[in-house]
């Protein structure tokens, strides 16, 4: 059966080393991304270049009309994925609860959480037996902001901590719903990951300050992530699991 992988924010940081260790694995990839087509173009063509198989496809995962292009183009192009990695995700400027507006926290749900939800939901129709699939695999990237690790994220966005929150039990509760489609769901939760995503939060420095406060000694580097993604995407008899990578926060 041919592999054929989705990423969602495939084009930078995790997504993109994701993309491209998948290809490694045998994956065609199709690489998401909401605005930045060179990025994406890049990861394509690194993984041409090496024999692979790949695809940019762009969307806004928060735009379920996009989102359901995005698939379809996907099935004309590649096939039917059989592995989704709801990847994609933001956080905002450093802000305290009591000085976050409504439309603040309503974007950050909307991306990181009906965004993962409405993807979901498209892998399923296409992997599920339930559907004529033959099955697949779902890794979510949650964070150390959505428990203890992180706590939630306090003093600079916990609006961001609770949407991981929430795909933490996206991932629990969907593992236990589709795994007699032959489907399992797993999560990776990052500690802080040397990626653009702090300095597009206004935190720039944001891994250097972290560094001291992490057993290892460092920070992670996207490939390391991407390797834990790919873990959780072949183990076939594991589903509904949660893997910290976090350098032992
Ligand atoms: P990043 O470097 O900022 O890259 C974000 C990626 O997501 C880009 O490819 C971007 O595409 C895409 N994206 C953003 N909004 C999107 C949307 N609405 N629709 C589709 N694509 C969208 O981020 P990262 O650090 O790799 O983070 C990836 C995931 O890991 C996120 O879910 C994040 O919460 C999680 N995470 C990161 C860290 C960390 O320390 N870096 C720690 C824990 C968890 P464009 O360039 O086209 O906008």
């Amino acid at each position: 059966m041919d592999k054929i992988m989705l990423v969602t924010g495939g084009s930078r940081g995790i997504g993109a080393a994701t993309c491209l260790m998948a290809a490694k694995y045998g994956y065609a990839v199709a690489v998401n991304y909401r605005s930045n087509r060179e990025a994406a173009d890049a990861v394509v063509a690194a993984i041409e270049k090496d024999g692979g198989k790949a695809l940019a496809v762009q969307a806004d995962v928060a735009d379920e009309a996009q989102v359901v292009k995005m698939f379809a183009a996907v099935d004309d192009e590649l096939g039917r994925i059989t592995a989704l990695v709801n990847n994609a995700g933001i956080v905002d400027q450093p802000a305290k609860v009591a000085e976050m507006s409504a439309e603040r926290v309503a974007k950050m749900m909307s991306v990181n959480v009906v965004g993962p939800f409405i993807c979901a939901r498209e892998a399923i129709r296409r992997m599920g037996t339930q559907y004529g699939g033959p099955g697949g695999v779902i890794v979510n990237v949650s964070s150390a902001a959505s428990h203890a690790a992180g706590k939630g994220g306090a003093g600079t966005y916990i609006d961001y901590g609770a949407s991981k929150g929430a795909i933490d039990t996206l991932t629990e509760g969907l593992a236990t719903e589709v795994a007699d489609q032959n489907i399992r769901v797993n999560a990776v939760r990052p500690g802080v990951v040397d990626t653009e995503i702090h300095a597009s939060g206004g935190l720039p420095d944001k891994p250097e300050q972290a560094k001291s406060k992490i057993p290892l000694g460092r920070v992670g580097q996207p490939e390391d992530i991407a390797e834990a993604i790919l873990y959780l995407t072949e183990a076939q008899f594991t589903t509904g699991a949660f893997l910290d990578v976090d350098g032992g926060v």
